[in-house]
């Protein structure tokens, strides 16, 4: 069965020239692209974006992150996407948690700059993708 995640190569992955990449691991794995934007996400968006995480220490810095600069958002769809893609990222800190391998683990260094994000479960694919892609 089918299902969709929201995925984001968030600036710091725009600005290093990894959105080819992180869409070619996606594409290998059988992964299907079903939308995708390039854009500057404003902080309303960001703020509900990361609503979980309102009110944690790197909440400011984090929003901040998102909006500093371009970022690529898609749709991507196919069986088991959700935690297909998950996978594919690799745990949130590059270092600790990412293996060798993996987006985060090959690519990243510092928990904040981890270069993705991957929906993490069917309630905040629904609700992430009604955010990027009202129109879908
Ligand atoms: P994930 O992106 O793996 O789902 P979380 O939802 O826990 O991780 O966190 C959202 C994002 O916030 C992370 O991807 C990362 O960019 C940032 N972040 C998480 N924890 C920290 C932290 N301790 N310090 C700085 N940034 C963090
Ligand atoms: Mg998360």
């Amino acid at each position: 069965m089918s299902e969709r995640t929201l995925v984001l190569v968030k600036p710091d992955g725009v600005e290093r020239g990894l959105v080819g990449e992180v869409i070619a691991r996606i594409e290998r794995k059988g992964l299907k692209l079903a939308a995708m934007e390039l854009r500057t996400a404003d902080r309303a968006t960001a703020e509900q974006h990361y609503a979980e995480h309102d009110g944690k220490p790197f909440y400011n810095d984090l929003v901040d992150f998102i909006t500093g600069g371009p970022l690529v958002a898609l749709v991507v769809e196919g069986v088991r996407a959700i935690p297909a893609f998950r996978q594919l990222a690799g745990g949130t800190d590059p270092v600790e948690k990412a293996t060798p391998g993996t987006i985060r683990g090959d690519f990243g260094l510092e928990v904040q700059y981890n270069l993705v994000h991957g929906s993490d479960s069917a309630e905040s694919a629904e609700r992430e993708i009604k955010i990027w892609f009202p129109n879908l």
